[in-house]
């Protein structure tokens, strides 16, 4: 096999996703091979796949067909990794003959390694312990996202990651620590520490065990440059008094917490599995609130599960209603073939899912805009990320709790900090003035 060339990534899924294949572009620029610019120009072609939803599974198979058509022009490799690729090896293998390499959810990062392998066809399967090495990524050099755990325990009924991803396995503490001392060093600002259940993180050493809490303790105690560090995707059971306080006290753990609820209806929460209630759950809000009253919060709400009744889907938007996220990634349900919730069909028809769904992101919307209308007038510190799609001359930051800003600026603030007074609303992006420091305002 070619052990250099021009490569295309695509990447479909979860930030998991994102910061491995962030890490398999670095070590892949390490080895020579440059990004082709479009598939058509490439030597190899990697998927990293996901397998959450049927529609994502649609598309890649999609794109597959057409990448094999590619390869009957051009000479080129193509490479299927990720859950979709744990999931449905020998269905990948059967419908698409043309694909060269096959590797599960662990073992990405030795892709690089067979690429100069003269086996025509390689499957790459397993539980590699060391898949984690290095496997941080480099959304710029000034925001990074790095796995701490991989895979989950939970066996949420309609779930596929426990059967994809595996049971959890936390890191060593001391090796998360040295890269984010080495990414510190490089001068990054902003760290997304990740996980398929991030909090439940736990780590095993002897008789010692190291918990979330105490892994975040440690961290912003040796990290100086590294101002924010942001984490996903939180298990609202694994969220005790001490992580709470920890947010709480320290100020480079972001006022943001992404709190997957999933849904308002008790009866839907036990059949998907969830362990907690709808009131458990506002008391932890309630709680979280009460220690931290700048805290945003974002949730993933599911909706269309078998069995759920208008009065369950009502219980929900109620639910949204008090709890009052800043925002919600919405989705409807459709069953993944093992996961438990498979057997129980698919009970609501795709009319009735969709208009759910659509009065939940509009109820959700008008519950973001309405939150965010609340702090206009306000000064708010943000992470310069880029520079607006719409308006050359404006910059695109992020507030720490993860509110888009846009205002007036030069392109070299890119990777800064600022302090902005919050003026008004586009769509849902904020209006900024950054305050000027010259006039004393900051
Ligand atoms: S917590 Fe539930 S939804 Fe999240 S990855 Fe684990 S099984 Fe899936």
């Amino acid at each position: 096999m070619k052990d250099s060339g021009r490569y295309w990534l695509e990447t479909y899924g979860c930030q998991m996703n994102s910061a491995e294949s962030d890490a398999l572009e670095i070590q892949l620029a390490a080895r020579g091979w440059l990004p082709s610019g479009r598939p058509e120009d490439a030597d190899l072609i990697i998927l990293n796949t996901c397998s959450v939803r049927q529609t994502a599974e649609n598309r890649i198979w999609g794109r597959l067909g057409y990448f094999q058509s590619l390869k009957e022009e051009n000479k080129l490799k193509i490479a299927v990794m990720g859950c979709m690729a744990e999931r449905l090896k020998d269905q990948i293998r059967e419908r698409v003959p043309s694909v060269d390499i096959i590797v599960g959810t662990f073992g990405k990062n030795l892709i690089p390694d067979i690429l100069n392998s003269n086996e025509e066809k390689i499957d790459l399967f397993g539980k590699d312990e060391f898949s984690f090495q290095r496997v941080y990524g480099r959304k710029g050099v000034f925001r990074s996202s790095m796995p701490i755990m991989h895979g989950c325990n939970n066996y949420c009924s309609y779930c596929i990651v426990p059967y994809v991803r595996g049971r959890e396995v936390s890191r060593d503490p001391e090796e998360i620590v040295g890269e984010l001392i080495d990414l510190d060093n490089r001068g990054v600002l902003e760290v997304t520490l990740l996980g398929q259940n991030v909090n439940s993180y736990q780590h095993r050493k002897g008789e010692d065990i190291i918990t979330f809490p105490q892994l975040l303790k440690e961290i912003t105690l040796k990290v100086s440059n590294i101002q924010w560090i942001r984490f996903l995707s939180s298990h609202p059971k694994d969220f005790p008094k001490e992580l709470i306080s920890i947010i709480a006290e320290n100020e480079k753990l972001c006022n943001h917490i992404h709190l997957a609820v999933q849904h308002g209806s008790d009866k839907i929460l036990a059949e998907m599995n969830r362990k907690y209630t709808r009131e458990w759950f506002i008391n932890l809000v309630d709680e979280i609130r009460q220690e931290i009253p700048a805290i945003s919060l974002t949730t993933d709400l599911l909706i269309g599960f078998p069995g759920e009744t208008e009065e369950d889907f009502e219980l929900t938007i109620d639910l949204i209603e008090k709890v009052r996220f800043s925002d919600a990634f919405t989705y409807y349900y459709n069953p993944r073939e093992g996961t438990k919730a498979f057997n129980m069909g698919d009970t609501i028809p795709r009319e009735i899912k969709l208009k759910r769904l659509s009065r939940l992101i509009e109820v959700q919307r008008r519950i973001s805009i309405e939150e965010k209308r609340k702090r206009i007038g306000n000064r708010e510190k943000v992470l310069i990320e880029a520079v607006s799609k719409k308006n050359r001359n404006e910059l695109l930051a992020r507030t720490e709790g993860n509110s888009m800003v846009v205002f007036h600026g030069k392109a070299e603030r890119i990777g800064s900090f600022t302090t902005v007074d919050l003026k008004d609303l586009r769509g849902s992006t904020f209006i900024g003035m950054e305050v000027s420091l010259c006039h004393g305002n900051s």
